[in-house]
């Protein structure tokens, strides 16, 4: 069985067996991986709170030929983010960030960017005065990263760009269709504003440092939150490109 060493984020940690614990990571060398770790819930047991979600550590594995379940050997903690497990709303929104990383990566396809990504995002959320604002931004960027990024620029169902009546966001298109279209979507629409596309427009083209400089309060929030939480769950219930037109968006 050969050793494995890779600096990893626990995304989720649910008990195994007796005393033992499942933990799905994000390893910034393997990609999504599940591990156990045995004995993790004895008293005395070496992994103590070093599997805690959101934690930051270096983990020894063992890897089995055939099997996809890596054996948990060694935890040593570079962040625990433990400030992120004592407030709600900072769980709720570091919670958002690993649950989408969680459904939308595949397993076993390492992306060091979006590993920073998830480090940096939930660094971030200490200093935020708008935790769920954060996470509402990082759901963006991790769309754009993972090949999801929405399309804002036409129709996507039939291609027209002039959207009269009002653009509507469709979550199983991933981005904006026009009236005729959103009514044949099987998943309802979500109308957006003026303000709620051009928030949306800049939010998938600036740099990710400038994206945090958007501001959305309001409709434009609530839109924009409707919007981004619908086409997430798509995307984590298919796990791939829902239909064609998100290869343009996969090769930017
Ligand atoms: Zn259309």
């Amino acid at each position: 069985m050969p050793l494995v060493k890779s600096t990893a984020i626990v995304l989720r940690s649910r008990k195994w067996g007796d005393a033992d614990r499942i933990v799905t990571c994000y390893a910034r060398s393997l990609g999504k991986i599940r591990g156990v770790a045995r004995g993790a819930r004895r008293q005395k047991s070496r992994f103590g709170a070093a599997l805690e979600p959101f934690t930051v550590c270096r983990l020894d594995l063992f890897e089995k030929p055939g099997d996809s379940l890596f054996r948990i050997s060694h935890v040593d903690v570079t962040t625990s983010f433990q400030s992120l497990r004592e407030d709600l709303g900072l769980m709720d929104s570091a919670a958002r960030m690993v649950n989408v990383v969680a459904a939308i990566t595949p397993d076993g396809d390492p992306d060091p960017l979006l590993f920073d990504t998830l480090e940096r995002g939930l660094s971030s959320l200490h200093q935020s005065k708008d935790p769920a604002y954060t996470a509402l931004l990082f759901q963006i960027r991790l769309l754009g990263l993972t090949g999801f990024r929405p399309q804002t620029d036409h129709c996507v169902a039939c291609g027209k760009v002039q959207l009269t009546g009002g653009p509507q966001f469709s979550p199983v298109a991933g981005g904006l269709v026009c009236l005729v279209c959103a009514a044949r979507q099987r998943v309802r629409c979500v109308p957006l504003s003026l303000g709620s596309l051009a928030f949306l427009q800049q939010a998938v083209r600036l740099a990710p440092e400038l994206v945090t400089r958007l501001r959305a309060s309001g409709q434009v929030r609530s839109e924009i939150e409707a919007a981004i939480e619908g086409y997430v769950t798509v995307v984590a219930g298919k796990r791939l490109p829902p239909v064609d037109f998100l290869s343009s968006a996969r090769s930017v």
